[in-house]
């Protein structure tokens, strides 16, 4: 596979953003290599500057769900241009997603649109501090929920309560209110209840993990969850930037049936523009400003462009209504396939998100995803990207199926698959 011009500038964004990249993945930094620039992008394959053509399962790491450059969506976005590009000032297209939103995901009675998911995660946790005037966050080891300071951490070596920060630049004093449970560990969320009743705000949760490659959640723990934030007067918010209009056009809390007090959108929500979206019970929103007292404003925030977008995506689902048993279906196929072709692996599924971990025992929350075999992934990713099928270059990745994958695109990659694995 010739790679020089990806090369070419590579080096030279070197230069002018660190790593040579605007996100720190996109840097191949844990399989190694080169990553390829992307010139293209058409359906279900995406082209790079060297113009070799890849079958693509990051999907600009999920927005793109109906394929890539999706002729009602791009005509939407073509003829808002037409019209500006942004006002700030309210506009009929932000009431119209906004009632889009609601009709599909009930619990969003309320809403405010950002600009991107780490936005519409922090401004949510400012919501639920300012309504229930506690300090107080759970979060999940390997649940990701943007870059905002308090949410970056993970792994407090191996201590529940009093984290520290993932990353540097982020003070202790910015993360001590968050504290860790572990993913499916229903008695570590107990055991921060017992320790701080009536501190806790809230608990964030992605009710699919799926940025630590992807973790389903055990049968009764969402219910659980739900349960013991109404027993101690917290809240409840689901982080579906990645769920939402994924798992069903209601998100993953249609499909498992657990109502969050608040959600966050982000993703799919925006058809591939920025956009991010925090909302729900309608008495908890009204504390957002201008009618309540915690502060949160966007310049660009519901801008008409991305609201255009977000529109056409939204009822292109809706119209179409097979779309997640199709997604579905694919990713069975490819699931039942990776379980043949790698024995010694783990393969988790939920919905049509699914992913694959190198690891012998099965991955159920954040210490057993980091039990596998990350060389082992790299030789696997190197060798599906060498023979033109794009996925993430990181073990802790999930893998995105759209509209656009035919059944030939799987046969293609089911036949690639079990090369790389003969491969190994
Ligand atoms: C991608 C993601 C975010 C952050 O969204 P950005 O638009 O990248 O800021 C937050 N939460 C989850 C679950 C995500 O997958």
């Amino acid at each position: 596979m010739n790679t020089e011009e990806s090369k070419k500038l590579f080096e030279e964004s070197g230069n002018y953003f660190p790593g040579g990249v605007n996100s720190p993945v996109r840097a191949f930094g844990s399989v190694g290599g080169v990553p390829v620039f992307i010139k293209k992008a058409e359906g279900s394959r995406i082209y790079d500057e060297d113009g070799n053509e890849y079958i693509d399962y990051v999907n600009s790491w999920g927005p793109c769900i109906l394929g890539h450059g999706y002729q009602p969506v791009v005509e939407a976005v073509r003829e808002a241009c037409l019209s500006g590009l942004s006002y700030g000032a309210p506009t009929r297209r932000e009431l119209e997603l906004g009632k889009l939103i609601t009709q599909c995901i009930p619990s969003m009675e309320m809403m405010r649109m950002v600009s991107s998911g780490t936005e519409a995660v922090m401004s949510a946790i400012r919501a639920a501090r300012g309504f229930t005037g506690r300090d107080k966050i759970i979060k999940f080891k390997g649940c990701y929920h943007g870059h905002s300071d308090g949410l970056l951490v993970k792994a407090g070596s191996g201590a529940l309560t009093g984290s520290a920060p993932d990353s540097a630049g982020v003070p202790e004093s910015y993360t001590r209110h968050t504290l860790l449970a572990g993913y499916n560990q229903e008695d570590t969320v107990e055991e921060l209840f017992r320790q701080y009743p009536g501190e806790i705000a809230a608990i964030v949760v992605e009710p699919v993990a799926a940025n630590m490659g992807l973790v389903a959640p055990k049968p009764g723990f969402l219910e659980f969850l739900r349960d013991i934030t109404t027993r101690y007067g917290a809240l409840l918010i689901f982080d579906e930037v990645i769920t939402g209009f994924r798992m069903a056009l209601g998100g993953a809390q249609e499909y498992y049936q657990v109502k969050p007090d608040l959600t966050t959108l982000g993703k799919i929500a925006g058809g591939g523009m920025p956009m991010g979206v925090y909302g729900g019970r309608r008495d908890i929103m009204e504390v957002v400003s201008p009618l309540g007292k915690v502060y949160q404003a966007g310049t660009l925030s519901g801008n008409p462009i991305a609201t255009a977008a977000g529109i056409a995506t939204i009822k292109a689902l809706m119209d179409r209504t097979d779309i997640y048993s199709s997604l579905e279906q694919k990713a069975d196929t490819l699931v039942q396939t990776l379980k043949e072709i790698l024995p010694g692996a783990q393969v988790n599924q939920a919905g049509s998100l699914f992913s694959v971990f190198f690891a012998k025992h099965p991955v159920v929350d954040y210490e057993s995803a980091l039990k596998s075999d990350t060389r082992m992934y790299a030789k696997y990713f190197h060798y599906l990207l060498e023979h033109g099928i794009y996925t993430a270059p990181s073990q802790f990745e999930i893998l995105f199926l759209s509209a656009a994958h035919t059944q030939e695109d799987i046969e293609e990659t089911k036949r690639i698959m079990k090369e790389a694995a003969a491969n190994l």
